[in-house]
């Protein structure tokens, strides 16, 4: 995202230094302020009415809305949308709609856009307004200008209950205070979801930075929430070394049901049942704010909110989160190591019940995540989850890398090189082949060589393929052992500790265990 936000200034140089600023300038729309004011009236009628304003308009204007957001899932949000109206410098203007997402406006001088879209969906993945809040995902309820998305915008929400406040990591229009926010371009405010309502909140510092939380709902305390957080981010915060963002704000509902969690660049929204289901889903959607939000497949570059963006790259993206979600339980304390296993044995017993595990590999997972919202694709027979089969793997690579090197390096490693090789150059990683050829250098940097240095029977077997995988040898490798039990027409796996390990094998249980930080990696 940030090499497309910084292309058109460097387009701009490229042409001045070649003597035709003046003539580019020209073809460059003034750039200005895009703003939004979103009336909360309607509760009622769970109705946003939002008008936005578009200064500079050269006679022509193209506003559109995403077809997907949050999920991999074309949703349409326009259809949400009515009553759209639109008026500029001349008085009214004739706005043409000319596929679902997109209306075309002639207009001169000031656009103002207006129009009504309802929501009452309630969950990280949507918008709602109603009596007792509004929760907005950006991207769900605003129109943008295909073309000027690098221009810095403003929102003002109006019209809210007077004991009504707002909890977003946005920077706040006013100096404080108020309902009205501002963001360097519309992808910035795009990827910062809002709650307003009565909210409880309060912040503290963990990993270098400040913590805010936002939370509705009851069964919490706010020191044991602390507590929790805290040892989170701290352990994420030093395992990958540096916390990527200046300021991170959790925005949770307790109490009404499994909603689940979505991760942005720096907040994440997430709905839980209670307080026992809150951490797991915290560590994950933090931990997205390296892999994922950060450290970002190309496949999922530059962003296209009106198609299917098509990546093999989410058993990575999402899986190998899932496999930090745990290893953060365990190595936080949160888990006692049993808990560990049980998880592990639990994923393998749910995908090796799944007809579809002999030939729907974690690539191609990956590629149908746009079949989610068909409920009958998750069935055993059609689908095999990314997340689950992910999770596994991100485990199985971990103890193949320390096998291979000692246990001198493994997952840790390959994630903080991950993210210097690519996050930090601001590049874009090529799928599983950057993912394979990373963890290959470090494990040649760790002194592995020949064949233990391959991982390509690994990713062409497991990653991409569909071979059954050796959950027993790959388990063994650290110490642990995996018993089955046959049932009627399927088999439940359990993984305990060998009574009598290796000293390589107790070394990469430990190390899996424990884990790394960026300081205490071996160097290499
Ligand atoms: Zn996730």
């Amino acid at each position: 995202m940030m090499h497309r936000r910084c292309l058109p200034y460097f387009v701009h140089l490229l042409r001045a230094a070649v003597g035709i600023a003046l003539l580019c300038c020209a073809a460059i729309p003034a750039h200005a302020t895009i703003s939004y004011t979103v009336s909360l009236a309607n509760r009622d009628q769970h109705r946003f009415h939002v008008t936005m304003i578009v200064p500079n308009a050269n006679g022509h204007v193209d506003v559109r809305m995403a077809a997907w957001n949050a999920l991999y899932q074309i949703r349409d949000f326009a259809y949400h949308v009515s009553s759209l109206a639109a008026r500029d410098d001349s008085g009214s203007a004739v706005a043409v709609k000319i596929d679902k997402d997109t209306w075309s406006i002639s207009a001169h001088g000031t656009l103002t856009i207006e129009y009504d879209t309802d929501w009452d969906e309630s969950g990280p993945f949507a918008c709602q307004l109603d009596d007792n809040h509004a929760f907005i995902n950006p991207a769900i309820i605003l129109m943008y200008v295909p073309e000027r998305r690098g221009e810095d915008v403003r929102i003002a929400f109006t019209d809210a209950p007077g004991n009504w406040r707002a909890a977003v990591e946005l920077d706040d229009a006013n100096g404080g205070g108020g309902l009205a926010f501002t963001a360097a371009n519309f992808d910035a405010l795009a990827d910062a979801p809002i709650e307003i309502g009565t909210f409880d909140e309060f912040e503290f510092q963990a990993g270098g930075r400040p913590i805010r939380v936002a939370i509705s709902g009851r069964g919490w305390k706010r020191d044991q929430l602390t507590d929790v957080l805290t040892r989170i981010v701290n352990n994420e915060v030093g395992m990958m070394g540096e916390a990527p963002f200046r300021e991170y704000l959790f925005l949770f509902r307790i109490g009404e049901g499994w909603g689940g969690g979505m991760e942005h660049m720096n907040s994440t929204a997430i709905d839980v049942a209670n307080m026992g289901q809150l951490p797991g889903v915290a560590a994950h959607e933090l931990f997205h704010a390296w892999n994922v939000k950060r450290l970002r497949p190309a496949s999922l570059e530059p962003l296209d909110d009106q198609r299917e963006m098509y990546t093999r790259a989410l058993w990575f993206a999402e899986g190998v989160t899932n496999t930090y979600e745990d290893y953060v339980m365990v190595r936080t304390g949160m888990w006692d190591k049993s808990q560990l296993y049980d998880e592990l044995a639990q994923r393998i017993t749910e995908i090796e019940a799944r007809p579809a595990h002999v030939w729907q590999s974690a690539e191609q997972s990956s590629l149908d995540a746009w079949f989610e919202k068909y409920p009958p694709y998750t069935e055993p027979d059609f689908s095999v989850s990314y997340y689950d089969k992910g999770e596994l793997l991100g485990v199985l690579l971990d103890i193949q890398m320390r096998e291979a090197s000692d246990d001198r390096v493994g997952l840790d490693d390959l994630m903080r090189a991950m993210y210097a090789d690519f996050a930090m150059q601001r590049r874009f990683y090529n799928d599983s082949i950057d993912i394979r050829a990373t963890a290959e250098a470090v494990l040649r940097q760790a002194g592995v060589t020949g064949a233990a240095a391959d991982l390509g029977p690994f990713f062409s077997r497991y990653v991409a393929g569909v071979a059954e995988i050796p959950y027993a040898d790959f388990l063994a490798d650290a110490g642990l052992s995996l018993e089955s039990t046959a049932h009627s027409s399927s088999r439940s796996y359990r993984i305990v500790e060998m009574s009598t390990p290796s000293d390589l094998q107790l070394r990469i249980r430990e190390s899996i265990l424990a884990g790394s930080t960026a300081q205490t990696a071996v160097a290499h």
